[in-house]
């Protein structure tokens, strides 16, 4: 191997767990599992002379040896005569939107409620909207539809209780429409024949309760190589930074289950309710603050949907009530 400087490619980030690291290519959307001492020393070598590495490590050069060509033929790490040209990533993460994401109940969609749909959520900026559909499912979403025409909103997430005339009511409307990208169906217990459903829709045995709150991660397909999500998960949470729960009295929480109430949209504009620190807070709660999650190699790309509370604890500050599917004290999965 010919002697150069060496460094990780900007677009490809390290990340220690407690037992596994990885790799994360965002460039190439890829992950590569490698050992903590591996990261440690590619840190502590990075931008110097291959053979200094070699050299230090004279008993370990084959190991080593292998490792580099590993990441050579990945296009992991740069080799070069001066890799300091090659400037290092920037880890900004800047979004205009004060409110990214709303989750909100409908039962009675009344004018406070419509005036909100149409006027308020594109103020603020607003690109998710998942909507839970209680009452009058068909009339309230064709009315949501009609509101929604001229917004910003690129995506419709529907929550609705499962029946098979629900489901074949839904079909012909959320078909065509590209905003909605998914309509799950809970409380699913019926023998439906799938193949006579539209791919958006997602039919769930659980309660509404379990789903909307505890979506856990179920393997490695479901994390996000995303440099902008990387960054975010950075200084935010990922599931929750500049989203709001909205019940069907047009109550403001954090979250679904959150007890307290921040304020109603019927008397204050969202924009208001949201600069409660509370919500702020909430935001910032990252994964290197959640037990077991701070521990994992995954924790800046694992969009993990359940609600963080607060622990007793004097080192770590919030926990979750289930148990998450990975591992990474073992670095295996739950089959
Ligand atoms: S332990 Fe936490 S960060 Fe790791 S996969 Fe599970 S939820 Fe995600």
């Amino acid at each position: 191997m010919k002697n150069r400087q060496f460094k990780l490619f900007q677009c490809c980030v390290p990340v220690k767990g407690i037992k596994n690291g990885v790799v994360i290519d965002f460039q190439r959307n890829t992950m590569h599992k490698v050992s903590n001492q591996i990261i440690d020393l590619l840190e502590e070598y990075s931008s110097k002379d291959i053979y200094d590495l070699f050299n230090d490590f004279k008993t370990s050069k084959t190991i080593l040896k292998k490792h580099m060509r590993y990441f050579i033929e990945n296009e992991l790490v740069i080799m070069s005569d001066d890799v300091d040209c090659y400037s290092l990533l920037e880890n900004d993460f800047f979004w205009p939107e004060i409110v990214d994401t709303i989750s909100i109940e409908i039962e009675n969609l009344n004018t406070d409620f419509k005036e909100f749909l149409e006027i308020q959520i594109n103020e603020l900026g607003v690109k998710s909207l998942k909507l839970i559909l209680r009452k009058d499912e068909i009339r309230n979403f064709v009315k949501i539809s009609t509101l929604l025409k001229k917004s910003k909103i690129r995506c419709v997430v529907l929550y609705l209780e499962y029946s098979i005339e629900i489901v074949k009511e839904f079909q012909p409307f959320v078909i065509d429409d590209p905003r909605v990208s998914q309509v799950v169906f809970y409380n699913f217990n019926g023998d439906l024949n799938l193949e006579d459903c539209d791919g958006k829709f997602c039919f769930e045995k659980s309660p509404l309760e379990i789903i909307f709150d505890n979506k856990t991660i179920e393997s490695v397909d479901d994390f996000v190589l995303n440099l902008n999500i990387y960054n975010e998960a950075l200084q935010r949470n990922l599931m929750f930074n500049r989203s709001v729960y909205i019940d069907s009295l047009g109550n403001v929480k954090k979250h679904r289950e959150d007890v307290e109430m921040y304020g109603n949209i019927v008397s204050i504009d969202l924009v208001e309710i949201v600069k409660n620190k509370d919500f702020k807070l909430f935001w910032e709660i990252t994964k290197d603050q959640i037990e077991v999650c701070k521990d994992c190699e995954f924790r800046y790309i694992c969009p993990d949907g359940r609600i963080p509370f607060k622990t007793n604890s004097k080192d770590h500050y919030y926990k979750y009530k289930t148990r998450c599917k990975y591992d990474p004290y073992q670095g295996n999965w739950d089959i």
